[in-house]
């Protein structure tokens, strides 16, 4: 029992969020074990943005729990979250737009002790392996970039951060079909890596291939879970996010 405990290291139990009086989310439970991608899919207004905006501290939770590496985070600051090692890759990707690649990456660094060592030279190297544009664009102006480059450059400096878990909101929103298969590739990789990532995709199909488990919101409830590759394979799954492919 202890030993299971230790390896969720983020659970979530009948979290319930409102805006105004309309209820986005009614009491959902899901968990996140360490060196798992689990994904939340479902279609537009289900719920998936708004849970996100709550592991990451910037929605309030009017009902329920949130607990990170068995500690009580319902309540807990943003920044406060990010030191615990929630590192967050936010939709509208959010990138400081008039600071170079570069400087955008060192931001990723900024509550890391260690960030004038080694450790930081070679996360800086990991992330430049793993998004060769950057690499190319070490000196442009982060605004200055393509969408795709600039959702890169946040998943990056979400990296350079060097957290035990990932979020990740709509990583393929907007992109070009070649980009949008880079990116899926690049988010195994940084799991194969050591990184447990929780993934928010309205692109199903893609997020089910790399999920390890997946929970399908409607409505703001859960509606079906289970492995990723049980639920590509689920009819109904199919029929309603695959379409029906
Ligand atoms: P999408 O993929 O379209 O972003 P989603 O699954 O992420 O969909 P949410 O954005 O989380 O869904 O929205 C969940 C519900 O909350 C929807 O009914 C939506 O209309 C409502 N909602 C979201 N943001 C707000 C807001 N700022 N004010 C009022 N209602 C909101």
């Amino acid at each position: 029992m202890t030993r299971w405990r230790s390896e969720v290291l983020l659970e979530v139990k009948d979290l319930q969020v409102f805006y105004g009086r309309i209820q986005a989310i009614r009491g959902i439970s899901f968990s996140v074990a360490e060196g798992e991608i689990v994904t939340l899919i479902g279609a537009n207004g289900a719920g998936k943005t708004t849970t996100m905006k709550t592991m990451s501290g910037v929605r309030p939770v009017a009902a329920g729990s949130v607990r990170f590496d068995g500690k009580d985070i319902t309540k807990m600051a943003s920044h406060k979250r990010v030191e615990l090692g929630i590192g967050q890759a936010p939709e509208g990707r959010g990138i400081f737009p008039g600071m170079t690649v570069r400087e955008n990456l060192d931001m990723g660094m900024y509550l890391r002790k260690d960030r004038k060592s080694g450790a930081a030279a070679a996360d800086l190297e990991r992330v430049l392996i793993l998004f060769p544009r950057l690499r190319e664009r070490i000196n442009q102006a982060g605004g200055s970039m393509s969408g795709g480059e600039q959702q890169m450059l946040a998943i990056a400096r979400a990296l350079m951060g060097r957290p035990r878990l990932l979020l990740l909101d709509e990583p393929s929103m907007g992109l070009a079909p070649m980009l949008i298969n880079q990116i899926f590739r690049i988010i195994s990789e940084i799991n194969a890596q050591g990184t447990t990532v929780l993934l928010v995709e309205q692109n199903a199909a893609k997020a089910l291939k790399i999920a390890t488990r997946a929970y399908v919101l409607e409505s703001g409830e859960i509606v079906k879970t289970g492995k990723g590759s049980d639920l590509l394979n689920d009819s109904a799954v199919r029929d309603a996010y695959l379409g029906g492919k």
